[in-house]
C-alpha cells in the first residue's frame, strides 16, 4: 500500500471513520520521497533501533523498518491503533506503542524494546510538542542521534551559529548537549492536510561530551536563560534582572573580567563566552 498516495490515504482513513485532529500536529506527509529522505537522514541501519514518535499511519514507519533492526513507534492517538495494525502488518520488525511521548519515560523504553542495537530517534513531529520532546530526548543519553522533521523556522533556530542573533537560551542549551544541523526542507504542499508553515529537517549528533566546560551546570544555565530574559536589553540589564542576588555592579564587574562590552547583547554570546562569564560571575557571588 503506497501510504502516501493521497487517494489510498483517504479511502484507509474513511474507512476507519478517522477525522484529522489539529490539536495532535496531525499533518500526515504525500510525497513518497519526503519519508524515504528522512529514513536515509537518520543513517539508520540494522544495527540500530529507531524509536519514532507519532507514526500516523506508518510511511515514515515502513521506510524505517527496511532500514533499521527494530522501530519503536509512539502514537498518542488511539483512534490510529487499527490504521497501524493493517498497514504495519507486513513489518515483523516494528512495534507500536500506544501513549503520550511526553509521558514515557523514554530511555527506559529504549532499554527495553530495543536490547542490543544502538538507539537513535527519527520522526515527523507533532509540531506542538517540539520543544518539550526535543528536551527529553536531549536528557536522554541513551539515543546517539535524533532526526526529526518540525518547522521550518524553529529547526534554522536550533540550528543557527552560536553568537548569532537567530538563536535563543534554547538553542545553546541543545548545542551544549548535541551538534545540530538543518539538512533539508520541505514544503508545506508534501502534508495533507496543509500546515500554514513549511518544514525543514533538523539532525541533531550527541557530543561525546558537552561542547564546553560548565562548571556548576545549573548555574550556567541559570545565566544562559538570564542572558535572554530581557531579550532587547544589554546582556548586563538581562543579567541584573535574572540574578538579583548579585547586584547589578557585580554583574558588570564580571563582564569586564571577561573583556565584554558593556553595550554587548546576550545573543552575541558563544557557549565558550558563557562558560567565561559564569565562571567569573560565580567568583563574584
Ligand atoms: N509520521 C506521520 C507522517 O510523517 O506522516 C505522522 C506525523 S504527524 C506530524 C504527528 C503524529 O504524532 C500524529 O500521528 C499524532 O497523532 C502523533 N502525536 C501527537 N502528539 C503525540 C504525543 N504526545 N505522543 C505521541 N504521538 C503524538
Amino acid at each position: 500500500m503506497n501510504l502516501c498516495d493521497r487517494e489510498t490515504l483517504r479511502a484507509l482513513l474513511g474507512r476507519h471513520g478517522f477525522h484529522f485532529t489539529k490539536s495532535m500536529g496531525q499533518n500526515f506527509l504525500i510525497d513518497p520521497d519526503v519519508p524515504a529522505a528522512i529514513s536515509a537522514a537518520s543513517r539508520a541501519d540494522r544495527t540500530c533501533g529507531v524509536l519514532e514518535i507519532g507514526p500516523g499511519v506508518g510511511c515514515l514507519t515502513a521506510e524505517l523498518a527496511g532500514r533499521a533492526g527494530k522501530v519503536v513507534s509512539i502514537e498518542l492517538d488511539k483512534r490510529l491503533l487499527p490504521v497501524l495494525a493493517e498497514t504495519m502488518a507486513p513489518y515483523d520488525n516494528v512495534e507500536i506503542i500506544p501513549g503520550d511521548a511526553l509521558r514515557l519515560d523514554l530511555q527506559a523504553l529504549a532499554a527495553e524494546k530495543l536490547p542490543g542495537l544502538r538507539p537513535l530517534v527519527c520522526a515527523n513531529l507533532p509540531y506542538n510538542i517540539t520543544t518539550p520532546v526535543l528536551t527529553k530526548l536531549a536528557e536522554a543519553p541513551c539515543f546517539e542521534s535524533v532526526t526529526v522533521l518540525l518547522q521550518k523556522e524553529v529547526a534554522r533556530r536550533l540550528a543557527a551559529p552560536q553568537g548569532s542573533s537567530d538563536g535563543g537560551a534554547f538553542t545553546l542549551w541543545l548545542q551544549y548537549h548535541m551538534e545540530t544541523e538543518v539538512l533539508f526542507d520541505v514544503p508545506a504542499a508534501k502534508f495533507f492536510p496543509a500546515p500554514k508553515v513549511d518544514s525543514a529537517v533538523l539532525r541533531c549528533v550527541r557530543r561525546v561530551k558537552p561542547a564546553v566546560e560548565a562548571g556548576d551546570e545549573a548555574f550556567f544555565f541559570r545565566v544562559v536563560r538570564g542572558a535572554f530574559l530581557l531579550r532587547r536589553k544589554t546582556l548586563a540589564n538581562s543579567l541584573a534582572a535574572a540574578l538579583p542576588e548579585m547586584g547589578r555592579e557585580a554583574v558588570q564587574a564580571a563582564l569586564e573580567d571577561c573583556g565584554l562590552p558593556p553595550s554587548v547583547r546576550g545573543e552575541r554570546l558563544t557557549l565558550e563566552d558563557f562558560a567565561r562569564l559564569a565562571a567569573a560571575l560565580r567568583k563574584r557571588l
